[in-house]
């Protein structure tokens, strides 16, 4: 299969070919149909595999086709949530690869550093929100973060959220985004915690194994 084959926005593709993809990967050739489709999807799969592209480029093509070029106010519409700074660092740069050539704002957070230049980029509104729980859950509580408008939860490296204490973290963020949402939910392990966690937080998912 080829990129070409997912029907895919041209300036996603612009971008992806400039990466030098040409090929998706067995995570993204299964899991971004469904996505596209608004399906939830559980993805068992490890880092190194391209799920995060996996996710970010149909998210991509779903928010460029609702955002376009238009002028309103922006409204966060996506959330990922990732257990540490690293991997919301490393999510947040492919997002901004991936979308470089639509208008989709982005914003990563996480905590240990000053949360003013968090708060700026948020006041002036963005499309796509990349965070830890801890930052989302304290930025949240102090009103800068609205997630009503939300269109897609991620929940990427459940396992290791779970292995660093952050369950509850998670529920609670869970709770404060509406239901008609589609979530995302990745994981290196599939234990039964997990599994029961997914359950929680899934409709009717999808699921997608590597
Ligand atoms: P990840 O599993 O999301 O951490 O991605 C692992 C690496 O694979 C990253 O450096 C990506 O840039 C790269 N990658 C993702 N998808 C593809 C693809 N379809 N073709 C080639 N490289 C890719």
């Amino acid at each position: 299969m080829l990129f070409e084959d997912l029907s895919l926005s041209k300036s996603i593709q612009k971008a992806v070919y400039e990466e030098g993809y040409t090929n998706p990967t067995p995570i993204q050739e299964q899991a971004i149909p469904l996505i596209l489709a608004g399906n939830d999807v559980i993805g068992c799969a490890q880092t190194g595999t391209g799920k995060t592209a996996a996710f970010a480029i149909p998210i991509i093509h779903q928010l460029h086709r609702i955002v376009g070029s238009s002028k309103k106010p922006k409204v966060i519409r996506t959330l990922v949530v990732t257990p540490t700074r690293e991997l919301a660092v490393q999510i947040g740069q492919s997002f901004e690869t991936y979308a470089k050539y639509t208008n989709l704002t982005q914003l990563t957070i996480f905590g240990g550093v000053s949360q003013n230049p968090q708060v700026d980029t948020l006041k002036k509104g963005i499309d796509i929100l990349i965070a830890t729980p801890g930052r989302l859950l304290d930025l949240h509580k102090q009103g800068f973060i609205d997630l009503d408008h939300l269109h897609n939860l991620v929940l990427d490296e459940a396992d290791q959220m779970l292995d660093m204490g952050f369950v509850n973290d998670v529920k609670k963020i869970v709770k404060l985004t509406p239901k008609n949402r589609q979530t995302l939910f990745f994981s290196a392990t599939m234990p039964i915690a997990i599994r029961e966690l997914a359950e929680m937080f899934l409709t009717n998912p999808e699921m997608v194994t590597v």
